[in-house]
């Protein structure tokens, strides 16, 4: 590896998001004073999380609580649990959520959480205990008009029904708003599990038009078939794009004439991963960045694109389902190569949008159809990508770095507006 493919990528995500801000900064003149509140985290929360294991023995986790800003709104953002969780990559998913909230001129601030485990190895009583005592620790600062959870790698929405009713038991009555993505008959969302790569299909079927890319026979790749990658690839796939390739943690499996997703969904439930399908062949990890595509889908965690893959990416096209999945150097590269990325900022917004819309359900008690859901995230995100599409246009820059000047210029121009306490 180069030198400065070393530094780019050993760093962790936040410098990846502070190099992020460095390269709107000169698009933001008018703002040049407040840039610096988006290079810092408003508030940070480190907590020990000890449980009694199923065995009888105590174990310790470390949990945390990031609020990188809140100058539009309460805190928003999901909880990790994953056993690389590290303040780090918590301070960087808080500030991607400030970014992205702001992008869809949501009335919310950025923040995230997370627990250091593998929910993989936990029952489920560990998995309720763990979760019960990490939201006991932060509860001080959550809150439906203060920062509202949701959920994101490793969490779901029973992980989000214990939130809840912890939150709720420390209250003395039940608060709905205090978290999003909860089971439907708990005050969660219709629409709410599908958003995220719902958004996906939406932003990417907006880019794909613009680029002239027809949907119709496109190649594509997803990495990661949770929650995200999963629904982005069955709404390509009913649009006859061909899923040729899926990557998950169990290994890469590749299909040149397009992988069954309905015969692939019944294979997942019953192995919990991908590898073995007898749908597809096995390939390698690595040779999932070699194949002929048009649409790459990265769906699983940060720092995936790094600046080799970048060099032999196939795809015309790059969907960012994951935060933070392209290191700022292969970022350069695909624009030289002529790659359209559409960032994840704006391309996995659709899960904080419908959050956004159980929130508002949440707080009058009056629910909305799964079509009503629908036609509000389909609208707002196509207005979105229009606005970062034309304002690329306008400044002549790669449509992260437009998302990044239409979402600073929210946050900051709130920021000025408040004025700095004490004056
Ligand atoms: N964890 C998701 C994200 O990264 C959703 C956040 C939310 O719904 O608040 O956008």
């Amino acid at each position: 590896m180069s030198n400065l493919s070393y530094i780019a990528q050993n760093h962790g995500p936040w410098s990846t998001y502070l190099e992020q801000i460095e390269r709107v900064t000169p698009y933001l003149e008018h703002l040049k004073g407040y840039i610096d509140t988006l290079k810092r985290p408003k508030r940070a929360l480190i907590v020990d999380v000890p449980i009694v294991m199923d065995d009888g023995t105590i174990q310790h986790f470390e949990g945390y609580r990031v609020q990188h800003n809140l100058s539009r709104g309460p805190g928003k953002g999901g909880i990790r649990y994953h056993p690389d969780v590290d303040l780090n990559e918590v301070m960087a998913l808080s500030a991607w959520m400030t970014i992205k909230t702001a992008v869809l001129n949501l009335p919310f601030g950025g923040a995230k959480g997370g627990v250091r485990v593998d929910p993989r190895k936990l029952s489920p009583r560990e998995l309720e205990r763990i979760t019960r005592r990490y939201t006991s620790e932060i509860s001080h600062i959550i809150g439906p008009q203060k920062d509202i959870p949701a959920p994101d790698v490793g969490t779901n929405p029973n992980v989000m029904g214990w939130i809840m009713d912890t939150y709720s038991s420390g209250q003395g009555h039940t608060v709905t708003g205090v978290v999003t993505g909860k089971p439907i008959h708990l005050g969660g969302s219709l629409g709410r599990i599908k958003a995220t790569g719902r958004g996906v299909f939406v932003t990417g079927r907006e880019v794909a038009e613009k680029i002239k890319l027809p949907l119709k026979g496109a190649k594509i790749a997803v990495q990661g078939f949770g929650n995200v990658g999963s629904e982005a690839a069955y709404l390509f796939a009913e649009s006859q794009s061909l899923i040729v390739a899926i990557q998950d943690h169990t290994g890469t499996i590749f299909n040149p004439e397009g992988i069954d997703l309905a015969e692939l969904k019944i294979y997942f439930e019953t192995n919990q991963g991908v590898a073995g399908f007898e749908g597809a062949e096995m390939i390698s990890d690595e040779d999932f960045w070699n194949v002929e595509i048009d649409i790459l889908i990265p769906a699983a965690l940060e720092g995936q694109i790094t600046i080799e893959r970048a060099q032999k990416l196939t795809a015309k096209l790059v969907l960012e389902g994951a935060n933070g999945p392209t290191y700022p150097e292969a970022d350069d590269i695909l624009i030289q190569r002529g790659v359209t990325v559409v960032p994840d900022v704006i391309c996995n917004a659709g899960g904080v949008t419908v959050s956004y819309f159980e929130w508002v359900q949440d707080m009058s008690s009056y629910f909305w159809s799964e079509e009503e859901i629908n036609q509000r995230l389909d609208k707002l995100m196509v207005q979105a990508i229009n606005d970062v599409w034309h304002t690329s246009n306008e400044k002549i820059c790669s449509l992260r770095t437009a998302a990044f000047i239409l979402g600073c210029e929210r946050i900051l121009k709130a920021r000025m507006e408040r004025g700095i306490f004490p004056g």
